[in-house]
């Protein structure tokens, strides 16, 4: 699934290639894939300007112009691709796409994972979802903050009001758990998901069954340090979707081969020499270094 990082790359890609355009009109071969009335569809979107893309936790907003906002959430295979209609509008790849790794992202579009097509002023947007977990859906902008997949995110991981001190309030309210599974609750923080839990975790030397209470608040300063860095270091990479990945200038997301201990069972710790393991945290495959990360 993408985490914040590839999310952020996705709408940063979007937000430089879609705002200022126009929806002519769309099109859906799977209705849960955007569950709304074609009357409704018509009236609301059809005509409807692309004024703003932001990011929620994991969730693509593009706000519209005048009133409604369509939220995506991508979940395990979703991803949106972009192909301009005048192909020199972006660089070499003809096309910006991200989420899911799969053929669809560099194939012709659309193709059978396609569920949604937007059809723009300057080129379509295509929504693809292999397995059909993801959505969007269409809010009112003005009610957006108020329904509940938003407001029960906890703040972002890279929002500015989240400081060290409320880092720290934030995860010690679930004393009792494992300080991974703290770190996945999107309640609790928004937009950490299991690549960066693992690395921001083998950074700060943390195990991460270890139970919240027995962190000092130094420890969880620290994890929060490493947290945001990794997420920093993933935007500046372009994500961890490793295959297949393009981003706006027609480059793949390049961040696990700076990977530490994630997808890297069986190789040695860049920091003590020791082999990194797999585990199974609450049923989320974990990797880790038992030497640097002690229980
Ligand atoms: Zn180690």
């Amino acid at each position: 699934m993408p985490e914040l990082p590839e999310v952020e790359t996705i709408k940063r890609g979007l937000k430089r290639l879609l705002v200022g355009q126009e929806i002519l009109s769309i099109e859906r071969n799977w209705h849960k894939s955007f569950p709304i009335e074609s009357n409704r569809s018509n009236k609301f979107l059809i005509g409807a300007k692309i004024s703003d893309i932001h990011r929620i936790g994991k969730m693509l907003v593009i706000e519209l112009y005048p009133a409604f906002s369509i939220i995506i959430h991508l979940k395990m295979t979703g991803q949106l691709v972009y192909v301009p209609n005048n192909l020199s509008d972006i660089g070499d790849m003809n096309r910006f796409g991200g989420g899911h790794p799969t053929d669809s992202l560099i194939g012709k579009l659309p193709d059978k994972s396609t569920r949604v097509i937007l059809t723009l002023s300057k080129g379509i947007l295509y929504f693809n979802d292999q397995r059909k977990f993801g959505w969007m859906k269409l809010y009112k902008t003005k009610s957006l903050l108020n329904t509940a997949m938003i407001s029960n995110l906890g703040p972002d991981a890279l929002d500015a009001s989240l400081t060290r001190g409320e880092f720290v309030n934030r995860i010690r309210k679930r004393s009792k758990s494992k300080i991974k599974v703290v770190l996945l609750d999107q309640s609790t923080i928004a937009g950490v998901g299991n690549i960066y839990a693992d690395e921001s975790l083998w950074a700060s030397k943390i195990h991460p069954e270890t139970i919240v209470e027995k962190l000092s608040d130094l420890e969880l300063r620290c994890l929060q340090f490493e947290l945001i860095k990794v997420l920093n270091l993933a935007i500046e990479k372009g994500g961890s979707t490793d295959k297949n990945y393009v981003n706006a200038d027609g480059e793949k997301g390049s961040y696990l081969t700076y990977a530490r201990v994630f997808r890297r069972t069986g190789m040695p710790c860049s920091e003590c020499g020791w082999t990194i393991s797999k585990i199974k945290v609450n049923g989320r495959g974990t990797h880790i270094c038992l030497k640097c990360q002690k229980l």
